[in-house]
């Protein structure tokens, strides 16, 4: 989506809404929307079933209700209903006025959340909109329920405090509104060439203070970003607005739109304000990655049906990556914390009997069923996928520390490059580009490796390898220990059930046990609780065989497993193994993991609750009592 220049809001106006929200003690809010110089005989209005950054449908028409259609004397006008999700107004003289119902109880990036405290709405699941419209201008007036809220959005603001305004459908749609008790706090970034405004806003159970070590930390997440692309963003409004409620009952999420993202968990700051840091770079990152440098694949995006792409491997991957990366580069996070969740992403890779299925690229082709859609029947899913996000990330590092070893060259030099041919111009990429780019960056023969391995087939990289230029090494967490496969179990009535497929290749599924079966015994344990099941697991040795008295589909029975070693990996420094680190490694991981634009800013503390020393701010808990750290004092 190119927005030429709006700044002066000169917008045509065509499709006007309003709501309010007299019931929000029930979730409701009332809506008009008036449609003007409306040119054909019949007006068709639909509600959305599929929301950007979202990639399986969600049928929002189901959370609207009593819509009635009015010409410009108030007369009723009638309406008739194709699908679910459309309806079409007929025998208007160029006007027409709906208005409907809304309800909305889920307080997250996706849906719309209507609270008396708290007021989320992602607008393809709040506003009915008219294809024939989708180009020109749209306002949007907002009753604030209460004076001491505050509006948060990327809309473009005008003289009213609660009038917004939307170049188009496609800008409306992916400009979230959220109303709240806002503790706001606004800086300016300078940029080489470009300016931009952040606006923070927080609404937490927590203190003021703790949103003040959050802004230091956002700033040092914001300047870190901006030195791995070596550009900013044109952010339309002139500003990136940081919408986070940090709330008990919010759901998580993390949802980035152009100019603006809504983070939502019910972490404290106090104590988890990494994780929450973690989401809020991840977003932020993709103002360029997903927002600006976009897939074609993904342009226009599609409002009345799911989205297909190719590149979410790199879309979700590559900003999965640097939300890791970034929170060492800012000085956040200790280098065990990082190597923690490159544990995840190699494990899951690594052990995931999905991969000899689909390559990244039929991952990114599985969102529409995996990306928070639902189901009533079950899934093959721990089979047959493994995330896009940990998929890619994996790759990610993979393809930084090649072309940190091989060429002297970063995964942050490769972003520039294709920030400077499709981002800052936004022409649509495909996977094919990618490989271009890298190709002109590298050479024909590492790129083409690289893409058909490990992108169009589902090789894996020699990360043991590429992880030792860097003083990590990858090896098993629990070496010798006894493991059954990768297995949710749950307890109720002090039986053992097998609740999702169990994996292929593990030693469950070998013996022919899946979703549904009940384990009575393994050898001479009686499993009724988690404590029974783990040590049943103690007492085994990886080459074994137990047996295991099951019930399947009714019917006892008595099955012989063979044990076989957990296969959990873990990523550890060389430090921490009692390795020697050479000097090139120490410089290669300073290259790569050190700060880029932060160096100068005055060092962060933790604080311990119970001994009230200070720390680092990469120490996660104190070294004396073991307390978990907080980020202000008490
Ligand atoms: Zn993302
Ligand atoms: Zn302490």
């Amino acid at each position: 989506m190119v927005i030429n220049d709006l700044r002066d809001n000169n917008f045509l106006i065509k499709t006007s809404y309003h709501i309010s929200f007299e019931n929000r003690a029930h979730h409701e809010a009332e809506v008009t929307v008036i449609f003007e110089d409306v040119q054909p005989d019949v007006l068709t209005v639909a509600m959305s079933r599929a929301s950007p950054g979202r990639y399986s449908l969600h049928e929002f028409a189901k959370n609207i209700y009593s819509v009635k259609a009015f010409d410009r004397e108030g007369i009723l006008l009638s309406i008739a209903r194709p699908n679910p999700h459309q309806w079409e107004i007929s025998g208007h003289q160029g006007y027409v006025k709906l208005a409907y119902t809304l309800f909305g109880d889920r307080a997250d990036g996706t849906y719309v959340s209507i609270h008396p405290t708290y007021i989320h709405l992602n607008m393809p699941a709040a506003f009915l909109w008219a294809k024939d419209f989708a180009e020109q201008g749209i306002r949007l007036t907002v009753d604030l329920p209460d004076e001491n809220q505050k509006i948060l959005t990327q809309l473009f603001p005008t003289e009213a405090p609660n009038v917004f305004l939307a170049p188009n459908m496609q800008y409306f749609m992916d400009s979230p509104l959220q109303i709240a008790p806002f503790e706001i706090r606004e800086w300016k970034e300078d940029f080489g060439q470009s300016k931009f405004g952040v606006r923070l806003g927080v609404f937490h159970t927590g203190a003021s203070e703790e949103i003040s070590v959050y802004e230091k930390m956002t700033k040092r997440l914001v300047r870190e970003s901006l030195a791995v692309w070596k550009d900013a963003p044109r952010f339309e409004t002139g500003e990136y607005v940081f919408m986070c409620t940090y709330q008990p009952y919010v759901e998580w999420d993390g949802m980035e739109h152009r100019n603006s993202t809504v983070l939502t968990s019910q972490k404290l700051l106090k104590t988890d304000a990494l994780d929450s840091a973690g989401t809020l770079v991840h977003e932020f990152f993709h103002a360029w990655n997903v927002e600006r440098l976009r897939p074609a694949s993904l342009e226009p995006f599609q409002f009345d049906r799911e989205n297909i792409s190719d590149e979410l491997w790199f879309c979700e991957g590559i900003t999965s990556y640097y939300d890791n990366l970034l929170l060492n580069r800012a000085s956040v996070q200790s280098v065990d914390k990082f190597c923690e969740r490159l544990s995840v992403f190699l494990t899951r890779l690594i052990n995931t009997p999905s991969r000899k299925l689909h390559s990244p690229v039929e991952m990114s082709r599985q969102a529409a069923f995996q990306d928070r859609a639902s189901f009533y029947d079950r899934t093959n899913t721990p089979n047959i996928f493994i995330s896009y996000y940990t998929y890619g990330a994996a790759l990610s590092l993979a393809l930084d520390l090649s072309l940190r070893t091989e060429f002297h060259l970063t995964l942050d030099e490769y972003l520039q490059s294709l920030w400077n041919f499709y981002g800052k111009t936004e022409i649509p990429f495909t996977n094919a580009d990618l490989q271009n780019v890298l190709e002109n960056l590298t050479n024909e023969s590492f790129a083409q490796h690289f893409f058909s391995s490990f992108i169009y087939d589902s090789n894996l990289p020699d990360f043991e390898k590429l992880l030792s230029t860097v003083g990590l090494a990858l090896r098993k967490k629990h070496p010798g220990k006894a493991w059954l496969g990768e297995v949710s179990l749950t307890f109720d009535d002090d039986k053992c059930v097998i609740e999702k497929p169990t994996l292929q290749g593990s030693p469950l599924y070998e013996a022919g046990l899946d979703r549904g079966d009940t384990i009575l015994r393994i050898d001479d344990t009686r499993i009724e609780e988690k404590a029974d099941y783990e040590d049943a697991l103690q007492a085994l040795r990886p080459g074994m065989a137990a047996v295991l008295e099951i019930v399947q589909h009714g019917a006892a029975k008595t099955v012989t497993v063979q044990v076989e070693e957990n296969p959990t990996l873990e990523v550890v420094t060389y430090e921490k193994m009692g390795k020697e680190l050479d000097q090139l490694a120490i410089k290669f991981r300073a290259d790569w993991l050190g700060a880029k634009a932060t160096h100068d800013e005055p060092p962060l503390e933790k604080h311990c609750p119970t001994c009230n020393r200070a720390h680092p701010f990469e120490f996660d808990f104190c070294p004396y009592d073991g307390a978990k750290l907080g980020i202000t004092r008490g």
